[in-house]
């Protein structure tokens, strides 16, 4: 009696076999399974919020190419949901916990929270993507992608001949800062203390200060973000030592820090950076043989719809090759 039983597991546990599981059904995920379930591998995408991740949280995408006039972020994500879909990519929602090697059959168990059915598969893509630091302070959810922004590269181009508010003192906030001069009028650089940027970087910055393009406040933290009519962004209120302020602005751009989603790691043995973001060889694969890695979750990645879509083809074409030699033995 109890053989069968055990043959009947072993019997559910191959039917539930995937050849790969992807972690998150951002850009990176959504471009890898175009690639692999095109080669007719079977593939399900788990995903805990909404198929496209933050592009479908984004207001308006001006540079992914093959779109010469923009797009809308959910348009985009929409797209690559459906392109997706239409050659069998099945998505599953709810959030995965955790990851494990069988020990057995050396297949990936993939663990759903909220106790739902535990996955199978000979492959894993992990494409969780990575969640800005926020200030927490009042106005900044209000006003985000009106005033509020986290991505220099995709919103500062709306701020032409405009005043700017740039938070944050490490490499990103100086390097982003100097970027956004190409637009801005000027730039209010507040830093919580003192810069921690390379001296390169302090180098390069110095030359915008003398210019009077950009203003560091050092031990200066903003408290809240105001605006005209509760709609467009035109303040900020700020504390230095002794005094609290009222900047004026246009717009506030937030660079503390990326917080990698990689939590449901912890115990999985998957290996991370001192930021940990989860590290990869050069084909994508982690120090977990089968499970890979692609996107604004990888440590190394340069956070863009484009690099995260074209790491995630990449990391496909590697899986098939690592496929077919698991197949030959
Ligand atoms: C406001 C904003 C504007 C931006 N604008 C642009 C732009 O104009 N141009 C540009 O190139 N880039 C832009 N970016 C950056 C771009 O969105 C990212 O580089 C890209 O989305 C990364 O893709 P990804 O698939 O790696 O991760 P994500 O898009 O972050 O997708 C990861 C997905 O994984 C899911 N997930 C996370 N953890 C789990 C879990 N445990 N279980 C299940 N699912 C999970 C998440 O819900 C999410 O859907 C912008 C980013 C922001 C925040």
């Amino acid at each position: 009696m109890k053989v069968i039983k055990m043959q009947e597991t072993d019997q559910k546990s191959q039917d539930n076999l995937h050849d790969i599981v992807m972690i998150g059904a951002g850009p990176s995920a959504l471009a890898a399974a175009i690639y692999t379930t095109r080669e007719d591998l079977d593939t399900v995408l788990v995903e805990k919020a909404i198929a496209g991740g933050m592009v479908a949280t984004t207001d308006w995408v001006d540079n992914y190419p093959g779109f010469a006039k923009g797009i809308s972020g959910l348009d985009l994500a929409e797209q690559f949901r459906a392109q997706a879909e239409r050659f069998g990519a099945k998505f599953e929602f709810g959030e995965v916990s955790g990851l494990e090697i069988d020990q057995g059959d050396k297949n990936i168990i993939i663990r759903l929270a909220d106790n739902g059915e535990d996955l199978r598969a000979k492959t894993v893509l992990i494409a969780t993507g990575s969640s800005h630091k926020k200030l927490n302070i009042p106005g900044e959810d209000k006003y985000y992608g009106r005033g509020v922004h986290y991505c220099a590269t995709c919103d500062g181009a709306f701020y032409r001949d405009k005043k700017l508010v740039v938070v944050g003192g490490g490499n990103s906030a100086v390097q982003e800062a100097i970027f956004l001069t190409r637009f801005a009028s000027h730039i209010d650089l507040l830093v919580r203390s003192q810069l921690r940027a390379s001296e390169v970087l302090q180098h390069e910055l110095d030359k915008f200060v003398k210019s009077g393009k950009i203003t560091i406040h050092l031990n200066t933290s903003p408290d809240e973000i105001l605006a005209k009519d509760e709609d467009v962004v035109n303040a900020v209120k700020i504390t230095t030592p002794g005094k609290t302020e009222i900047l004026e602005t246009d717009g506030v751009f937030v660079f503390i820090g990326l917080l990698p989603n990689t939590n449901f790691l912890q115990n999985s043995g998957v290996k991370l950076d001192d930021q940990n973001f989860i590290v990869t060889d050069n084909n994508f694969m982690t120090n977990l043989t089968g499970v890979f890695a692609s996107g604004d979750v990888r440590s190394g990645a340069t956070m863009q719809i484009v690099s995260s879509a074209g790491e995630g083809a990449t990391a496909s074409l590697r899986i098939r090759q690592y496929l077919e030699e698991k197949a030959r033995g």
